[in-house]
């Protein structure tokens, strides 16, 4: 098992700044270096950018933000508890360094610049940019294609590399220059426990539709702490440092990814896919270092068809981000890009029903509790869950995206909608355009992927 080098913060500085700071920072700027929902010092392009400016200033201090990117809806338990997880790693790696964390996860980046303004007022504000593969379209958007093959065939340029994580040393506050006028619950702990939060989280609040808000948590079991359930596929940390050490393990410190593409259909464990999703969607991963990564594995080990089918995956995930970025309203609609409306019917309590995992079919429920219970599901059980949704139950496929978007501890809306669109027969499978939705067999697709009923087992 070969290491293979990633990246690791220089943290070689004093906490705070080099003595004459103080005076110093009079003539510096206070650069406001804002997360927007990518928790992470690695691979941040607009981090260098500032920390660049900071370096152009001497005496210039860094403040992070930890803000909801605009038009972000709220994230569901499970992505909040991983959420809080990360931004309280990144919270002490940056305290290290003297530079202040202020979270403010649940409030977007506009309202938080209005609600700290009279206290801090950046000289310098810079934004942090959504981990893709491609910094700008890889496919002009005029002839950016409806499929994934033509996407694929048609990448004007081969993805980019990542960024080390930037020196941020000296760059932080002294006590002597820290404001004391700042309230205390700009740098309180980020809360593990999201029942103990008093922000919006559950409840009947900005963010949080009519679909969502009445369903509560519908097992009515506790689910903050599935790190402790034995069954749970995604038994890790949120933050960083989990998920470089989750994408060295996969790629280089275990076979899974050379076993990947025979493996990737799996239910059970870790181990049978990378479960980087959590890490990209949370911005704890950048994908372009986990796409070198595996550039670094085939450079060792040669092309194979497992590194080449992860690859593959990364580009079915920048499909979507891009198609989403082509289409606007459009890609979420109920008509995706297709512009077609579905038949369905709009059964509330049918819905409800199949949200308590109690739709009745043992195969679906099995799933539904999994994803209720720890956030995560495998690929094969979402396409199962949602192809049943969809033809079966004839329910409004929005409704279980929307559903999904809320307990999945990977949600990304444009991948989600992405998929649910695909299955729906309105979005970017081929085979439906013009016809109708791919379907699921789903007795022999048991026999496929779970003949012995491990799954259903486990979750019954
Ligand atoms: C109905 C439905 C909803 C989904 N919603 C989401 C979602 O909200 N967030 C999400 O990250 N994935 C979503 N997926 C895609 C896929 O199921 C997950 O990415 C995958 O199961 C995550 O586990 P992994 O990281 O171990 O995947 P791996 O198999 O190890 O794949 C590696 C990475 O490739 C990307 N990827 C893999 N499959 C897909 C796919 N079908 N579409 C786009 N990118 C993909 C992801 O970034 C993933 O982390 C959805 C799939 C379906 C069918």
């Amino acid at each position: 098992m070969e290491e293979v080098l990633l990246p690791s913060p220089p943290i070689s500085g004093s906490a705070g700044a080099p003595p004459g700071h103080e005076t110093a920072a009079a003539a510096g700027f206070t650069i406001a270096f804002c997360l927007e929902g990518q928790l992470r010092l690695d691979d941040q392009p607009a981090l260098h950018e500032a920390v660049a400016l900071a370096r152009r200033q001497p005496g210039s201090r860094l403040v992070v933000l930890a803000t909801r990117p605009e038009g972000q809806r709220l994230r569901g338990p499970h992505q909040r508890r991983i959420e809080a997880q990360a931004l309280a790693s990144l919270r002490s790696r940056l305290a290290a360094r003297g530079i202040p964390l202020l979270a403010f996860p649940q409030q977007t980046t506009a309202a938080v610049l209005d609600e700290i303004r009279p206290l801090l007022r950046p000289d310098r504000l810079f934004q942090a940019q959504q981990s893709r593969l491609f910094g700008d379209w890889p496919i002009a958007p005029g002839r950016f294609p409806l499929v994934f093959s033509d996407f694929r065939r048609s990448l004007e340029r081969p993805p980019e590399a990542p960024l080390p994580p930037p020196d941020l040393t000296g760059l932080g506050w002294t006590a002597a220059d820290w404001p004391e006028a700042w309230p205390q619950e700009w740098l309180r702990p980020v809360d593990l426990d999201p029942a103990a939060d008093s922000g919006p989280f559950l409840g009947a609040s900005e963010g949080v539709d009519a679909l969502v808000e009445p369903l509560g948590d519908p097992l009515a079991e506790p689910y903050w702490d599935p790190q402790s359930d034995p069954r749970s596929a995604f038994p890790f940390q949120g933050d960083e440092p989990t998920a470089l050490a989750r994408l060295q393990h996969f790629c280089c410190g275990s076979d899974g990814l050379r076993h990947y593409k025979a493996r990737r259909n799996g239910l059970v464990g870790t181990e049978f896919s990378s479960k980087l999703s959590p890490f990209l969607a949370l911005g704890s991963l950048s994908v372009r270092r986990s796409w070198q990564v595996v550039l670094h594995y085939q450079a060792r080990q040669g092309a194979d068809g497992g590194s080449e089918w992860l690859k593959q995956e990364l580009l079915w995930r920048e499909f979507f981000l891009w198609s989403e970025q082509r289409h606007g309203a459009a890609f979420h609609g109920a008509s995706g890009v297709q512009n077609r409306q579905p038949a369905w019917i709009e059964d509330r309590e049918l819905f409800e029903r199949w949200c308590r995992a109690d739709g009745g079919h043992p195969l679906i429920d099995a799933q539904l509790r999994e994803l209720l219970a720890t956030g995560y599901l495998s690929n094969r059980g979402r396409q199962w869950v949602a192809s049943h949704f969809i033809n079966s139950l004839q329910l409004p496929w929005i409704w279980g995206a929307r559903f999904f978007e809320w307990w999945l501890i990977d949600a990304e809306p444009a991948l989600n909608t992405g998929n649910w669109a695909y299955l729906a027969g309105v979005g970017s499978d081929p085979r439906s355009f013009g016809g109708s939705p791919r379907r699921f067999d789903l007795e022999r697709q048991v026999g496929l992927y779970d003949p012995e009923q491990t799954h259903r087992q486990r979750w019954s």
